[in-house]
């Protein structure tokens, strides 16, 4: 529903609706500073709306008279800067959020998502040996397992070098799109956003500027800024 909140004296994000379909990817596109990151975090619990409400499902996660910490609202985190516990191994960073499993449950749903990411074989190494296109695997997995209602990226790419991170995000896409999975999706690269959403949301100065499919922002964008920030896509 309409959102506002003000995260400092300077800053705020105001959002008229935003939606995200059941198995769609809605990625939150905007220059540096244009509220996307607070957008996520209101959406994951991280930060509580001034006013406004958030649903998962049918349940109301967030208003007025209700706050659904991030711990209990189902959703997976996959931050740049969201890291893997490095004294753990990949098997037990995986295994960490499945509470209220049994030891077999466990290590049959961790042995399905890293099979499922192409990390069979991976499970007893430790994230220090592994490469940066792994360990964003390994992350993606970990937020995966759980299975979350949502699954919440802030620039989950951004940390790998350029040829790596076509390579990655193609190869999440695909994870994505064959597990049905339903995503919001940080991203302040033009090109990222209208590869991997099924629907845009162009952010400036905390508003939304336009909202649509790729090819919609692509060929009918709104206003000179739309058509310059999507201009920058090769
Ligand atoms: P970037 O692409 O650089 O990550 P963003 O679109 O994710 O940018 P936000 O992180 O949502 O932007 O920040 C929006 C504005 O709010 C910025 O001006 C930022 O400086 C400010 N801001 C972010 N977090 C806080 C905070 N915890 N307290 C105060 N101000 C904040
Ligand atoms: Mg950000």
């Amino acid at each position: 529903s309409h959102i506002r909140h003000r995260n400092n004296k300077n800053f705020s994000v105001e959002i008229d609706r935003l939606e995200v379909g059941a198995g769609r990817i809605v990625c939150l596109l905007g220059p540096s500073g244009c509220g996307k990151s607070t957008t996520l975090r209101i959406a994951a619990g991280l930060e509580q709306p001034d006013a406004g409400e958030v649903w998962i499902k049918d349940e109301k996660m967030a208003g007025p008279d209700i706050f659904v910490g991030a711990e209990d609202r189902q959703v997976g985190l996959v931050f740049q800067d969201y890291a893997l516990f490095p004294h753990l191994s990949v098997f037990d960073n995986i295994a960490f959020g499945l509470l209220g499993q049994s030891g077999p449950e466990k290590a049959e749903v961790v042995a399905r998502i890293l099979e499922q990411v192409g990390l069979t074989g991976s499970a007893e190494k430790y994230p220090h040996m592994l490469s940066g296109g792994e360990q964003q695997r390994v992350a993606l997995a970990r937020a995966l397992a759980p299975n979350p209602r949502l699954l919440l990226m802030d620039e989950p790419f951004s940390g790998l070098d350029v040829v790596l991170r076509n390579k990655v995000r193609d190869e999440t896409l695909a994870f994505l799109k064959e597990t049905g999975t339903t995503v919001m999706l940080v991203t302040h690269d033009p090109e990222e956003a209208m590869r991997m959403a099924d629907e845009i949301v162009l952010m400036r100065n905390g508003r939304v500027e336009q909202q649509g499919t790729p090819a919609e922002l692509y060929s009918q964008p709104k206003n000179e800024f739309v058509a310059a920030f999507l201009g920058e896509v090769n």
